[in-house]
């Protein structure tokens, strides 16, 4: 088992070092490593500090013979040993953790962990979450978050919860409380900054510059990945069934509103199934049954608290094994708006639910082939003047609505593109939307393009990503020229512009 634990996070850090070019040599490497970027004013001894090693231990594993020869800029193999490990104050909760499996890799009983982290129980924990390991003076601040059996739509309202700042960062969870090491990987978003991503994570323009090796600072691209140095790297202690190979869930920490992947690889096939959110999940399974992807979007309106993640896995003949973790969901962040409108223009709010009622309905339908095997791509070639998520008041209202999708304000008759190829499953007048088209992407994904003047598609056409299918226009309740697009996942309207800035599954 222990052999096992190291492998993952082996394997973990190699993707990193993949990304970060470094050669095969030091993929074959056995040991428990981490990869150390020398900072400006940074000598061996004072980076061996950091780690609780000696700078002899630093030196030789990096065949440095002369300490005084390292360089800004370099990266240093940083091995783990199990001393430097116990140093640590706390352990962000990976998907696969139990705190069995938590409290046996730091030779920790369950019950100190219970205690040092005031939890309800043993089950109490969920993932994204940071508990602490070791008390010391800088222990994170430990936050009640209220646990939900199951969602409801009666539960009360939001929860003062503290959530742990997901960043932007894909793949890896991290933690502010810790001292370790440096392959957090942030992915670059559409209007990044290297001065805005620095101050999210505490760090000056100069440290990420040094840190990636960038030549022009003022050039960042979108999907661009970034080193961001000091943060921890989760130490994985998983305890999942032996068919497991496998089991990731990016982001770790759900927002309302945004999508999330789990994937889970088996070593065996296995038919997979499960329940969130008291939902049945969809799993989309391939490679023989040994590859299992679940596309997961937030609704808008889910109490912020943590719930629970069920996973059945079912071999062929074989009794079923379980998978339960616990998920937290937090708010996505998003701003508020008042809007005053005449009497006459404020609709019958069952003008607003019929047509919702109408695009959940359509959007829930499931294609089993997937059309988009990228980012998607942005609908017009117009500047966005409205974000997802807007919470809105209408007339005094409570903000019980929000902006469904993403507004582009093109002139009438701008060309409206496909942002993945697909099949169009509606075109319609509707009374809000106006001329709106939807496409069908697969696995469960849809776009809807709305308020056009023209459409210029079937129900039924096959479309390519970038193809025109109408032109943009102001029809039904629109204030002016623009192209209203929303994305669709199982029947959960999410923001679209992570599924650009980011690739699914
Ligand atoms: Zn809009």
């Amino acid at each position: 088992m222990k052999h096992q634990l190291r492998r993952f996070l082996v394997i973990l850090l190699l993707s990193g070092l993949a990304l970060h070019g470094l050669t095969s040599a030091q993929e074959q490497s056995d040991s428990l490593f981490a990869v150390h970027v020398v900072q400006r004013g940074e000598n061996l001894f004072r980076i061996a500090l950091q780690y609780n090693l000696f700078a002899e231990q630093v030196a030789a594993a990096n065949g440095i013979t002369d300490s005084n020869s390292i360089v800004v800029g370099q990266r240093l193999i940083i091995p783990l040993v199990t001393a430097g490990l116990d140093q640590r104050l706390s352990h962000v909760v990976a998907a696969g953790e139990t705190l069995a499996s938590i409290a046996a890799a730091y030779s920790k009983s369950e019950a100190e962990l219970i205690s040092l982290n005031n939890l309800a129980s043993a089950d109490a924990i969920y993932i994204g979450q940071e508990l602490i390991i070791v008390a010391g003076a800088a222990e994170p601040e430990v936050t009640p978050i209220e646990f939900q059996p199951t969602a409801t739509s009666e539960s009360s309202g939001p929860l003062p919860v503290t959530p742990p700042s997901p960043g932007g960062g894909a793949g890896h969870s991290f933690s502010r409380g810790g001292t370790m090491v440096d392959t957090f990987v942030h992915t670059v978003r559409s209007g990044d900054t290297l001065f805005e991503i620095g101050l999210r994570y505490g760090l000056t323009v100069e440290t990420l510059v040094s840190a990636n090796n960038l030549l022009d600072p003022g050039l960042l691209n979108v999907g661009q990945k970034l080193i961001i140095p000091g943060i921890q790297l989760p130490r994985l202690a998983h305890d999942l069934p032996a068919v497991v190979a496998t089991f990731t869930i990016d982001p770790l920490v759900l927002e309302t509103g945004r999508s999330t992947r789990i994937e889970l690889l088996t070593k065996e096939p296995v038919s997979l199934s499960g329940q969130f959110l008291g939902q049945e999940l969809r799993v989309i399974t391939r490679d023989e049954g040994k590859r299992h992807n679940i596309l997961l979007g937030i609704p808008m309106f889910t109490d912020k608290a943590v719930y629970p993640l069920t996973l059945e896995l079912r071999a062929s003949g074989d009794s079923s094994e379980t998978i339960a973790a616990n998920l937290q969901v937090i708010g996505g962040g998003y701003g508020y708006q008042t809007i005053t409108i005449n009497d006459s223009e404020l609709l019958a709010p069952a003008v607003e639910e019929n047509e919702i009622a109408l695009l959940i309905e359509h959007a829930s339908n499931f294609t089993a082939e997937r059309n988009w095997n990228n980012s998607l791509s942005l609908p017009a070639a117009a500047a966005m003047n409205a974000v997802f998520g807007t919470l809105r008041s209408y007339n005094g209202s409570d903000y019980d609505r929000y902006h469904r999708g993403v507004d582009f304000a093109g002139a009438p008759g701008t060309s409206v593109l496909a942002a993945a190829a697909g099949r169009v499953t509606l075109v319609d007048r509707l009374h809000i939307r106006g001329n709106t088209t939807v496409i069908d992407h697969g696995w469960g994904v849809f776009t809807l393009y709305a308020h056009q003047q023209d459409t210029l598609v079937q129900p039924g056409d096959l479309v390519t990503s970038g193809q025109v299918i109408g032109t943009i226009g102001s029809t039904g309740r629109s204030t002016g020229p623009h192209l209203h697009w929303e994305l669709w996942l199982n029947g959960v309207n999410v923001d679209p512009m992570q599924w650009v800035q980011e690739i699914f599954p």
